[in-house]
């Protein structure tokens, strides 16, 4: 006989994992079915962000950042070092460490919850367009179960997606997993791609002394950015930091030989050019995972970009399924995975679930960090609104001077007639913390006035959004 549930999650990463505790939370009796196993062959939960996405790469971050410090910014504060190195094992080691503690966490918190956690990958089977259960089949090695469930709710995220002429082997060619894995510093480090993953991978390996050059198909740098920042950034990448990053490339072929691997391309005047690299990250972007799901089975409708169609309320055409996350339209982000995921328990609990994709955060955690939330200047520009923009940098800031990172700034962009927020753009230390402020604002409909009347803490990085705030009516204080 068939276990039967309210609600039947398929994925457990953010999206999935945080949607089952919320279901739970709500009364709902819950099984969360997920598929990922660790390099050990061990179910792991908490999918791509907590295996082998944010969590680790952020682990990585952090070391790789305290490594540049020791190695070029400790002098200036009288710390002498003699004999620095760098052991690449020890870092991966921590960050495994990082991650198994995490994702034992989401199956300690499965188990306070009384939510049923099944190993396998799910696929729907058939069911209740007419409101009775939905099949789910639940396969894992030999082992195959069929669970029933009122409700379903998908959450099964994205997969990198592949160049067609390139197979990942994640030796040498390598994606996000192999990327967060290696175990010694190559000298030199190709990435196809200079996106998130792209700029955040090609930093951990340039600081730890990687010869690292980014190769990207558009004609800009970080277009999805307010072009402002996007411009700050590509030259403190490429000046301070030292990575190499091509802009208008067209990939023509990827060959490997013993030695190493061979990237030739046409650059963005057209002529050939040819990179050879020891280690090549493919980073160009990842695709809606839906295969195997058994869409077809139920009738689900996908759209043009093979993601799952929903409306607003991450409903699907289906009666009672749902889809959040990576598997849907919005920015792949773990935090925008798991509002959908509450949202969708709590509308299925009878409750209003909603999230605002107008103010979802994002945050690229290089050095210096980048956040954003809202319209970027260009975006306004096109869309004919007028505006107001205010500025502020962080060099003339106390607490940015003495923590010795004062690269960038802020920039607040307001309605030229109501002063209401429109975005908020940021390049500079710890930026990923401080765009928090700026997502509230924007969610309370605040104007620059409301930020520019409230009382900052001195000394501290926000009084750069404050000044950026005060800039707007053109009355910053300290510039
Ligand atoms: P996923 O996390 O992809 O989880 C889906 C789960 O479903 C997986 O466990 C998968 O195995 C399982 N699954 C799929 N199909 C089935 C099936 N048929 N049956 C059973 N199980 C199935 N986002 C941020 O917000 N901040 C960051 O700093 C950040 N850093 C990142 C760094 C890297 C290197 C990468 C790759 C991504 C990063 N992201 C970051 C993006 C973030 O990881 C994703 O947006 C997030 O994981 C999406 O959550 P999800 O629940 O939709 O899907
Ligand atoms: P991305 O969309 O951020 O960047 C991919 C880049 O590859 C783009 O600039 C694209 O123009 C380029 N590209 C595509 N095809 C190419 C080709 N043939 N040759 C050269 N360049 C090519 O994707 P990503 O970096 O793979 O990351 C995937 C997603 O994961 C991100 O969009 C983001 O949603 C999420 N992520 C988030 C964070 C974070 O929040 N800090 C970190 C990592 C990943």
């Amino acid at each position: 006989m068939s276990q039967s549930f309210d609600v039947a999650v398929i994925g457990a990463g953010p999206g999935g994992y945080v949607a089952a505790i919320r279901c739970a939370q709500l009364g709902l009796n819950t099984i969360c079915i997920d598929e990922w196993k660790n390099p050990q062959g061990k179910a792991s939960l908490g999918g791509t962000c907590l295996n082998v996405g944010c969590i680790p790469s952020k682990a990585l971050l952090e070391s790789s950042e305290n490594y540049e410090r020791a190695a070029h910014k400790f002098s200036a504060h009288g710390i002498k070092l003699q004999d620095l190195s760098m052991d690449v094992p020890v870092m991966i080691a921590r960050k495994d460490k990082i991650v198994a503690a995490f994702t034992g966490g989401i199956a300690m918190l499965f188990r306070k919850n009384k939510i049923t956690a099944m190993h396998g990958r799910g696929t729907l089977l058939k069911g209740g367009n007419g409101g009775e259960a939905w099949q789910i089949e639940v396969k894992n090695g030999d082992k195959t179960e069929v669970v029933e469930a009122k409700h379903i709710i998908i959450a099964t995220g994205s997969t990198p997606r592949q160049l067609s002429f390139v197979p990942v082997d994640n030796e040498r060619i390598l994606d996000n997993v192999g990327a967060l894995a290696l175990t010694e510093t190559p000298q030199s480090l190709g990435v196809i791609g200079a996106g998130v993953i792209g700029l955040e991978m090609g930093s951990v390996w340039r600081r730890l002394g990687s010869e690292v050059t980014i190769l990207e198909a558009l004609p800009g740098f970080l277009m999805a950015a307010d072009e402002q920042v996007a411009k700050e950034a590509q030259k403190i990448f490429t000046k301070e930091l030292g990575l190499m990053i091509q802009t208008g490339v067209k990939i023509s072929a990827i060959k490997t030989s013993k030695k190493n691997i061979i990237v030739e391309y046409a650059d963005a005047q057209g002529a050939a050019q040819k990179l050879e690299v020891d280690k090549l990250i493919i980073a160009v972007g990842r695709v809606p995972n839906t295969a195997g799901l058994g869409a077809e089975n139920i009738g689900l409708q996908l759209d043009d970009h093979g993601r799952i169609e929903v409306d607003g309320h991450c409903r699907t055409n289906l009666l009672n399924v749902y889809a959040v996350g990576d598997v849907v339209r919005g920015p792949m982000l773990a935090h925008k995975a798991s509002e959908e995921g509450v949202a969708v328990a709590e509308i299925i609990a009878g409750q209003a679930g909603h999230v605002n994709l107008d103010t979802i955060p994002w945050v690229i955690y290089t050095s210096p960090e980048i956040a954003w939330v809202g319209k970027t200047e260009q975006e306004l520009k096109a869309a004919g609104i007028q505006y107001k923009a205010g500025q502020f940098p962080f060099m003339a800031n106390g607490r940015a001077r003495a923590l010795g990172e004062m690269s960038g700034f802020v920039k607040v962009l307001a309605d030229a007639n109501t002063d209401r927020i429109l975005g908020v753009h940021m390049i500079g230390p710890y930026v990923s913390e401080m765009i928090a402020e700026a997502v509230v604002a924007m969610e309370f409909a605040a104007s620059s006035e409301d930020i520019a009347r409230i009382v900052h803490a001195h000394p501290s990085l926000s009084e750069v959004l404050h000044e950026a705030a005060l800039g707007v009516d053109k009355r910053a204080l300290h510039i």
